[in-house]
């Protein structure tokens, strides 16, 4: 049995328009795990429901979308594609101000 740590995401777009979908990006992330924010939310699945939280895209972050040859409105949601057999989550219980925590 082969043991999966990798966790792989994918960031789809959704053209309003056409209604195509693409996929804007994928990346691995080989620590396994996921970051959540919890401030706000009330339990896990909460959380969960924010990560994986469909996003709008217009204005200036619209989305160009190759069957329409022009940027339209989109959503964007991030679709998990590969699970690892272990995935932790990472509870961002605290928010640190970037100076003290020395990244952004
Ligand atoms: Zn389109």
């Amino acid at each position: 049995m082969t043991i999966t740590h990798f966790l792989i995401l994918s960031l789809l777009c959704r053209c309003s328009q056409c209604g195509r979908e693409s996929e804007a990006s994928s990346k691995v992330e080989d620590f396994y795990g996921l970051e959540l924010n919890i401030k706000g939310l009330k339990d896990l699945d909460e959380s969960l429901d924010d990560y994986l939280a469909i996003e709008e895209l217009h204005g200036d972050n619209q989305y160009f979308c190759g069957s329409c040859k022009t940027r339209v409105d989109a959503t964007r949601s991030i679709k998990l594609c590969t699970l690892p057999d272990v995935l932790n989550f990472q509870l961002k219980r605290y928010v640190f101000l970037p100076q003290v925590l020395g990244k952004t």
